[in-house]
């Protein structure tokens, strides 16, 4: 894909340059948890010191809903920031006005003000149509930064030419918010393995009993087509369980684990795939070249339910023969909670953004950078 890069900016020397970055870190008690996306950005913001621009950040962080709110302050990312890259202004998060969600060009203007370019180095907001993402390219000569290219890079390559076998393995809560993903695909991967709580609802469709089990009831027939096409999913065959006197994140509370087969009887919710299914989807994982992972395979929050998703995580990390992403979201949460992120090829600081690549090929951000003045 063809974007603007920095160097087509030209000369920046004594120019302000806005850039949107996507510094949306974990945050507890004032604390960052994880400073990934913050040095995810600096090759971009140091190309933009070391050519002598004034440079300004601004992003997101949380959900504050328009309006200022101590919890989604900025300062703990900007005292961060500064400890790595003094010269960087940073702004304060940019949903404190509620101009960004609604993309108001009133507050586009507020951000453009004075500024003489943009760069885009968000990916993991790329695929938002939101003021500080699709506004400044309509009055700026703009660019896409350094991390912006890389994703988009790896995440094209996978869709238009994978090495082969190419597997996806696909977790997290729904089906309901991975169907368009699911069926992007299905034309494009040799298997689609499926984990985490969303394997409940194709098992329902195969007939199987799910018993408290997440279950999208309304989905269960998209499911049932999807399996009766032929398509190649591959589901779990064991599951690891726990009773209703269990609480899920507290270990303490009681309740029985027990491994089951796949079909659950009331009272008993499916939390991670069993350790059969682990070793036979770690199987696949081996014999594939390209390895895309998305969705943690169980509530792996809880050390009681994370023994699928370790198993994915460590078999993709073993696999020096293949080509491994990790899509972002929660799987790169769990492949850093495991300390494998530096031995797979690429963690996407994106969830919603790189699912969305592979669906829809392109993202609002990127179009209004290839469309830029
Ligand atoms: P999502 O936001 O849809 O990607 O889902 C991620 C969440 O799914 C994580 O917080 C997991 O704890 C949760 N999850 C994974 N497997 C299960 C399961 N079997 N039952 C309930 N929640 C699950």
């Amino acid at each position: 894909m063809d974007l603007p890069a920095l160097e087509d900016l030209g000369d920046l020397a004594g120019k302000n340059v806005l850039v949107r970055t996507d510094f949306n870190a974990p945050i507890e008690s004032g604390t960052i948890i994880d400073d990934f996306r913050i040095r995810a950005a600096l090759p971009t913001l140091q190309y933009l010191v070391e050519s002598g621009a004034n440079v300004t950040a601004c992003s997101h962080l949380g959900r504050p809903a328009g309006v200022p709110n101590e919890k989604y302050t900025m300062a703990p990312i900007r005292k961060r920031l500064h400890e790595l890259l003094p010269a960087v202004t940073l702004l304060e998060n940019l949903r404190f006005n509620e101009g960004e969600t609604s993309n108001d060009q009133k507050f586009v203007n507020e951000l453009i003000s004075g500024q003489d370019a943009y760069v885009n180095d968000a990916f993991g907001a790329s695929h938002r149509s939101h003021a500080s993402i699709v506004g400044p390219p309509q009055a700026l000569p703009s660019a896409a930064g350094r991390l912006l290219h890389k994703e988009v890079k790896i995440l094209s390559t996978l869709r238009d030419s994978p090495r082969r076998p190419f597997i996806a393995i696909l977790g997290g809560s729904k089906v309901s918010d991975k169907i368009g993903v699911i069926e992007a695909l299905l034309k494009i991967v040799d298997e689609l393995i499926i984990g985490g709580g969303m394997c409940f609802t194709f098992l329902k469709a195969k007939g199987h009993e799910v018993g408290s089990s997440l279950l999208e009831e309304d989905y269960v027939d998209y499911c049932s087509e999807l399996l009766e096409s032929g398509a190649p999913i591959r589901l779990p065959y064991d599951i690891t369980a726990m009773n209703s006197d269990g609480e899920i994140g507290h270990p303490n509370s009681g309740g029985v684990v027990r491994q089951v087969g796949v079909d659950i009887q009331q009272g008993w919710m499916g939390l991670d795939i069993g350790p059969g299914t682990a070793a036979e989807f770690g199987d696949r994982i081996d014999g594939a070249r390209t390895i895309l992972w998305n969705g943690p395979m169980g509530v792996f929050e809880d050390d009681r339910f994370a023994a699928g998703t370790k198993h994915v995580a460590l078999c993709m990390a073993e696999n020096n023969a293949a080509f491994t992403v990790v899509g972002g979201g929660d799987s790169a949460a769990a492949t850093k909670k495991f300390g494998l992120e530096n031995q797979m090829d690429h963690v996407s600081t994106g969830g919603g953004a790189s699912l969305e690549l592979i669906e829809k090929g392109d993202l609002p951000g990127l179009i209004a950078l290839r469309e830029a003045r």
